[in-house]
C-alpha cells in the first residue's frame, strides 16, 4: 500500500495517474466504484473491459467504496489493474444504515412477503441498503466533493467496443447531466408507491416538467421504464442540488427503500423527469454494453440525443418514448394509483 491518508481511506499512486508526465487535461471526474470484497474477480473482469476500452487512454481515477473496509487482496488486486490513480474508502455508517425512523420489525413482515411473492432480492437488508445508498448517499461522499462527474462501474459486465473519445468532456461540451445506455422496464412489484409519491412531489412543490412524460403510460401510470443505473455517467453537481435533495428526502421519508425496494435506478430516472429536460440527457448508444443477461450494440458513431430512448433488447421490457404525448400537469396526484388516475382524467 502506497499510503494511508485517514484510517478509512487508502490512496495508490498509478503510474498514469496525478502525478506522472501523462499530460492530459481530464475533467474533474473519477470512476465510481461500489463493491463488496467477494466480487474482486468480476470487478477485474470489468476493470479489464473499462480499460481496454475506454480509459487507458485517459486514465481516469478509480474510488472505490464498500461499507466494509476492503481487504489487501482486493486493493492490490484492483489497484494492480489500473494505470490510474486508485482510491478506497469505507463508507460511513450514517450513509448506509437503516435510518431510525424505520421500523424493523414492519421491515421484516414486509420482506417476508415480498420474499413469498418471489421478488428478486425481496427479503434483502444489504441490497436495500445499497439502493438507498446509490439513490440518496454516494455522492456525498467526501472523496467525491471536488468531482463535476462520475461513472458508474458495476463487477462483471462488459464494454463491447472501443469508445475512442472522453465521454466525461463529450457530456461537458454538450452541457449534458446525466448518460444512460439502455432503458428499460422496472419490476412493478418492487416499487408500488413510488409513483404516487413523485406525484406528491411534484404537486407540492409544483414542478413543471416536461420530461416527466417519458415515463407515463397511456393510463397516467408510471411505464415502468427507468435508465439502467449500473451503467451511469452524470453530473455530481445535480445529484447535489437542492432540488435532488427536496425528491430524495421526499421519498426516502415515506421509508419505502425499506418497506418496498426502491431502486435507485428508478429514483434516479423520476428524477430526472422531474427536474431534467430531454436535452440534458445523453443516450450513449454509440456504447455496447452488458449488465447480468441484457445487452445493447452500438447502433450510430456518435452519441445523439435523436433517436429515440431505444436500448434494442427484447419486447417486454424494452422502453420507448410514447407516442401520445401527454401533459405532466394533467396527472392526479392524489392517493389513488393506476384505476383513481384514469377516473380523474
Ligand atoms: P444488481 O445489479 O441490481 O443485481 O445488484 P448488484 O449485486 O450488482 O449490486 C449493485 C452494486 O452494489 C454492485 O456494484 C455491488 O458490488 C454493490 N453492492 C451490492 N450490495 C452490496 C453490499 O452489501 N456492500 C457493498 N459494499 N456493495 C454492495
Ligand atoms: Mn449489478
Amino acid at each position: 500500500l502506497k499510503h494511508e491518508i485517514a484510517p478509512w481511506v487508502w490512496h495508490f499512486d498509478g503510474p498514469m495517474g496525478k502525478n506522472s508526465d501523462f499530460k492530459y487535461d481530464r475533467e474533474k471526474a473519477a470512476i465510481i466504484v461500489l463493491s463488496r470484497n467477494t466480487e474482486v474477480q468480476d470487478i477485474l473482469y470489468s476493470m479489464r473491459q473499462f480499460e481496454d476500452r475506454f480509459n487507458r487512454n485517459y486514465h481516469y481515477p478509480y474510488i472505490f467504496l464498500n461499507d466494509k473496509p476492503f481487504t489487501t487482496k482486493f486493493m492490490t488486486l484492483t489497484s494492480a489493474a489500473t494505470q490510474s490513480d486508485v482510491t478506497y474508502a469505507l463508507i460511513p455508517k450514517e450513509h448506509w444504515d437503516p435510518p431510525s425512523f424505520v421500523d424493523m420489525n414492519a421491515v421484516k413482515v414486509a420482506h417476508r412477503q415480498f420474499k413469498k411473492e418471489g421478488v428478486l432480492y425481496g427479503d434483502s437488508m444489504t441490497y436495500r441498503q445499497m439502493i438507498r445508498f446509490n439513490s440518496g448517499f454516494f455522492y456525498k461522499h467526501p472523496l467525491l466533493a471536488d468531482l463535476d462527474y462520475y461513472w458508474r462501474l458495476e463487477p462483471n459486465v462488459d464494454f463491447y467496443c472501443d469508445i475512442s473519445y472522453d465521454l466525461f468532456k463529450e457530456m461537458k461540451a454538450q452541457n449534458k447531466t446525466y448518460a444512460f445506455v439502455i432503458f428499460l422496464k422496472e419490476m412493478r412489484n418492487t416499487i408500488p408507491t413510488l409513483w404516487v409519491n413523485t406525484l406528491t412531489y411534484a404537486k407540492k412543490y409544483n414542478v413543471t416538467s416536461s420530461l416527466l412524460r417519458l415515463f407515463v403510460d397511456g393510463s397516467l401510470d408510471y411505464n415502468l421504464c427507468h435508465f439502467w443505473s449500473n451503467f451511469e455517467v452524470a453530473s455530481l453537481k445535480w445529484l447535489k442540488s437542492e432540488q435532488y435533495e427536496s425528491f430524495f428526502q421526499h421519498l426516502d421519508r415515506t421509508g419505502n427503500f425499506y418497506y418496498e425496494r426502491w431502486g435507485d435506478a428508478p429514483v434516479h430516472s423520476l428524477a430526472a423527469g422531474l427536474f431534467l429536460e430531454k436535452k440534458d440527457i445523453l443516450f450513449a448508444d454509440d456504447i455496447g454494453y452488458r449488465h447480468d443477461t441484457f445487452a445493447r450494440w452500438p447502433r450510430n458513431t456518435k452519441s445523439s440525443t435523436n433517436s429515440n430512448y431505444d436500448s434494442r433488447i427484447g419486447n417486454d421490457v424494452r422502453c420507448v418514448i410514447p407516442k401520445q404525448i401527454i401533459d405532466v400537469n394533467t396527472i392526479p396526484s392524489h392517493n389513488g394509483r393506476k384505476n383513481s388516475a384514469k377516473s380523474q382524467s
